[in-house]
Order: structure tokens, then sequence, then C-alpha cells
């Protein structure tokens, strides 16, 4: 049995026309003789009546201290809704079609309320409904801890679901379908003209997405790269989309030789709304230097672009948690300021490994425009700038022109 996974998120199940076209590219696939597995999201985006966002707004609105078992059983409400009126759709097309819960499809999880990680899949029962000739639909972004409490993956959970069940069913492939023509070199949203990449390796699409290129979730890249399945994500709305293939370098260069030479830059990706904290502190103070560290560790906040010199410790967090932070190391007796409303620019590029002046490039092009720079960090495959958020739109552009990336 062939089989592939598709995956359709929130903006292509949200009106009647997205899953009508949705149905059409399942109907596809089955024609070329494939069983196909159906993963959903819930419908829609903020405000829209059965999304996410929505779901938990109707109770966090009121009672803020909701627990989070409760509201992983409230949000996966959503998934499961949009999972019923997807088996509708495709009835309706003719195809033989039923609907299961991430639990009865054997997605099996810990108990981390609201960013469950999968423990494994126990693919039996998609395996048997497939066999039957019916297309399987799945309720995406959650599963079932073996206490029998349901779960949700986090953010991006559905491109989850749909990675680990390609995995768990040998899948020839997983296609994510989405709003857009594939992975481009920036967010369309911030640069028209960026293009759709064709291929490109695992490593890459890693690096994009943990840098903010939400089209795919890294974790569901990271699961498909172990699971050696490849990634299709393409355009719902599009008739014979290509889309971006994802799979591993060697596969890659039996297409396109010339990826071999490999490219220096794949895109330039941002993250929103990160707030820059300075602590000062005297020299030689490590014992305090560590104080920092452990004490926003110990109350979950995460850090990103640490920079550290003798008099003072530079970093990022979410705008949202910033307070909590300036309050925390306040009370430890700390001098702390905090810049809200920033945003991170990455350039990123497995290729620019060891190549000299990518940085020159990057600071060039954003120094050009009067972009300053509040912090910069690199790694093997990316340069990362922070800036004032005001700037961003023009901060992509300019790096996104600078590589020649249009
Ligand atoms: P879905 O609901 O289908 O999961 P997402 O909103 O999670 O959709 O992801 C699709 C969106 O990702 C696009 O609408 C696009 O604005 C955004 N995006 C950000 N960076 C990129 C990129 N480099 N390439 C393509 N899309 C991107
Ligand atoms: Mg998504």
């Amino acid at each position: 049995m062939k089989i592939v996974v598709q995956k359709f998120g929130g903006t292509s199940v949200a009106t009647r026309d997205g899953r009508e076209a949705a149905a059409k590219r399942v109907k596809e696939i089955a024609a070329e003789g494939y069983a196909v597995v159906v993963v959903v999201s819930a419908m829609g985006r903020k405000g829209d009546p059965y999304a996410t966002d929505t779901l938990i707004n109707m109770v966090k609105d009121i009672y803020p201290e909701t627990s989070p078992r409760e509201l992983d059983l409230l949000t996966s409400c959503g998934e499961i809704i949009s999972t019923v009126v997807m088996v509708n759709t495709l009835k309706n097309l003719g195809l033989n079609s039923i609907g299961l819960t991430g639990g009865q499809a054997g997605i099996i999880t810990d108990l981390h309320f609201t960013d469950a990680h999968i423990l494994r899949v126990e693919p039996e029962h998609v395996l048997r409904h497939l066999k039957r000739g019916e297309v399987v639909v799945v309720a995406g972004f959650q599963g079932l801890a073996e206490t029998g409490d349901i779960t949700t993956l986090g953010r991006g959970g559905s491109d989850t679901t749909a990675a680990a069940l390609g995995v768990a069913l040998k899948a020839e492939r997983v296609e994510i379908f989405t709003d857009v023509s594939g992975v481009k070199t920036a967010d369309p949203r911030l640069v028209p003209e960026a293009k759709t990449l064709t291929h490109m390796t695992y490593e890459e699409i890693v690096q994009m997405a943990y840098e903010g290129a939400k089209v795919v979730h890294p974790r569901a890249v990271e699961i498909a790269m172990k699971g050696n399945v490849p990634l299709l994500v393409k355009n719902t709305f599009e008739e014979k989309s290509k889309g971006t293939l994802i799979t591993h370098v060697s596969e890659i260069t039996k297409a396109w030789p010339d990826m071999r030479k490999g490219r220096l830059i794949t895109g330039v990706t941002h993250i929103e709304n990160m707030a820059k904290v300075t602590v000062f502190v005297e020299e030689n103070t490590p014992e305090k230097d560590l104080k920092i560290f452990e004490l926003l560790a110990s109350h979950g906040i995460s850090l990103d672009m640490i920079t550290v010199t003798p008099e003072r410790k530079s970093f990022i967090v979410k705008d949202e948690v910033a307070e909590q932070a300036r309050f925390l190391l306040q009370e430890a007796g700390l001098d702390v300021e905090v810049l809200l409303s920033c945003a991170k620019v990455t350039v990123v590029g497995t290729g620019m490994r060891g190549i000299p002046g990518v940085m020159a490039n990057v600071v060039q092009a954003l120094t050009r425009q009067n972009i300053e720079v509040l912090l910069s960090v690199d790694s093997h495959a990316t340069i990362s700038c922070l800036i004032r958020g005001d700037k961003l739109a023009a901060a992509v552009k300019a790096l996104h022109k600078q590589f020649h990336l249009e």
C-alpha cells in the first residue's frame, strides 16, 4: 500500500471554498492510487468561531487560571470539529472517509499539557481503515497520554501530527498544504516578491523554522528527517502546485546536481514582539551572572541572543514576559533596562559556513537603511540582528535584496 499524508492548515480549512479545494487535492492523490491520511487543523485564525485562540479566550477571558489539562480538553475540540466537517466534505466528493481523534489515531504523548511531545504512534487503527479503502481524517495538534488524558502538541502541532503519522505509516511523503505556494525566501507578507524554493534540505528548513518561518513547524521537520520521510509544502488553492520539496541533501543532488555547490543564503526570516533586556553588573561578579540566568530559567522564561560582557549581560525574551523578567531581576537587586517591541531578523544559509564577508553584507544592508543593530549573534548557519520592531519590514526587504534572493 502506497501512503501519502496530507495536512491542511487553519487557513485552508477555514472556509467552505478552502475545504472543497482541500478535498480536491485529496481526490487527485487518491486517483493516483495512494491511500490517503488527511490531518486537519482547527478552522481559521483568532476571531473565527472555532479557531484555537477563540476557544482559549472563551474561558481564559473570564477564568484566567483555567488549568492546562482543561485547556487541552477544550482546544482539542477545534480539530475534532474540523475533522467532522472535512469527512463530510470528502464524502460529498464521493470519497469514502472516516474521522479519528488524535488518540484514536494512536498518537501517544507525554503528560506535558499544552506542549506535549509524542512518545510513539500506534498506527494499527489507521492502517485498518486505509486497507478498507477509506480516507482517514485525523484531528491534528492532539494526542492521548497513557493516563487517558487528552493533550495538545503546542503551536504548529498539526504539522507534528502529520510528520509523526507519515513516519509511523512509512508514507511515501507528507504534504503540508497551506495558503502560500511553498517555502519562500522570506515571509511573503513582508516581501511580496519573495521566491518559492523548489527544493531544500531538512537542515535548511529547520534553521528557517526555528528563526521564525512558521510555514512548517521545526519539530515536524525533525521527526520527518529522523524517519526519512520527505516533506512537500504546497498551496491548497493551486492546482498542480509543485511546491517545495524538503529532503536529505543526497536525494536533492540526484535531481538538482547544482545543489552540490550549495547555496550561500537560503532566506531571510524574522521573529517579532521580542524585548531586549540588559542587566548591568560590576566587573567580576560571576555569582551574580549565574543568578541572572538561574532566576529566569526557574520561572520558565526562555532567553535568546545572549550576549555577555564583563559589565553587561544582554538577551531577548518575548514581549509578554518582559515585565515579569524585569520584576524578578529588580527584586534580586539588579540594575535592569528593558526595550520592548523589537524584532529579530535572521539571514539563514547552511552554505555560509566558513564563508567570509556575510556579516559585513548584513551590516551594510541595514546601515544603508539607517537601521540600528541593537544586538547580533551568529552560528554556523545563521546571522541574526535585533532591531526596533518598526523597522522590521524595511530590514527584511533590505537583506532579501542584499543577498539577491528576489
Ligand atoms: P497554516 O495555517 O497552513 O499552518 P501558517 O500560518 O502556519 O499556515 O503558515 C503559513 C504562513 O507562513 C504563510 O501565510 C506566510 O505568511 C508565513 N511564512 C513566514 N515565513 C515564510 C516563508 N519563508 N515562506 C513561506 N511562508 C512563510
Ligand atoms: Mg502552521
